[in-house]
């Protein structure tokens, strides 16, 4: 039997990592559809989606999947804000080439939000529980804490110059046109399209990469 010692030092290091071991399965980055996630960690998403008050079916009929807890995040460039961001690294090697093509084709694209973490995600929801807004909203704004694709560290919100971070407005830019044209090549697609499925409001601006998507030309 464990010592009372032992069993609090447990307990210690239980609070100190929250399922972080649960929630990095050892399975490849950014593949299209997530692979099941440990018990443990779903277990632990349902738990904190309960206490923001999400029904327990809201996942379930908007066709969404637990994601993975990104580990072994890697630096892109800082965002409009000025704010550190980070990405897994082959979703960073894309997003560096990407970047570095529209910028020969004149165009300036920006990071506005790459890894935001399960802990975070449930902070930017209550945040706005707290304002006084409706889950339902606070849903079509936030993806739902532990389904976000920004959790996975392969999601970067995109911005250029003279456009408002996170604003539909983005679909009008000259950025936007070149993403729809070549950021299929380097594997970055767009997610959440008017009439999305998962019923999120259209995110011109994010853009999900999905590992062996890019096609050959994404090497020059
Ligand atoms: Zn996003």
């Amino acid at each position: 039997m464990p010592s009372t010692r032992t069993t609090r030092l447990a307990l210690v290091l239980a609070a100190a990592l929250p399922f972080a071991s649960l929630a990095h399965a050892a399975a490849p980055l950014c593949p299209a559809t997530p692979p099941p996630q440990p018990a443990g960690w779903v277990a632990h998403v349902q738990q904190v989606n309960r206490s923001l008050g999400i029904p327990p079916d809201y996942a379930a009929r908007h066709h969404l999947s637990i994601q993975p807890e990104a580990k072994d995040l890697v630096q892109v460039p800082r965002d409009v804000y000025g704010r550190k961001q980070e990405m897994v690294a082959p979703a960073a090697a894309a997003l560096k080439r990407m970047f570095a093509a529209a910028a020969r084709d004149g165009i300036k694209l920006e990071t506005v939000s790459g890894y935001r973490s399960f802990a975070y995600q449930t902070h930017l929801v209550r945040e706005k529980l707290n304002r006084g807004m409706s889950i339902q909203k606070a849903l079509s704004i936030n993806a739902v804490p532990g389904y976000s694709e920004h959790q996975t560290g392969c999601a970067m919100d995109l911005d250029t110059p003279g456009y408002p971070a996170a604003d539909t407005v983005f679909d009008k830019s000259k950025a936007f046109a070149w993403l729809q044209q070549h950021a299929a090549t380097y594997g970055f697609h767009l997610s959440f399209p008017p009439g999305n499925i998962y019923g999120y409001e259209y995110e011109p601006w994010h853009w999900r990469y999905i590992a062996g998507s890019a096609t050959a030309s994404s090497k020059r």
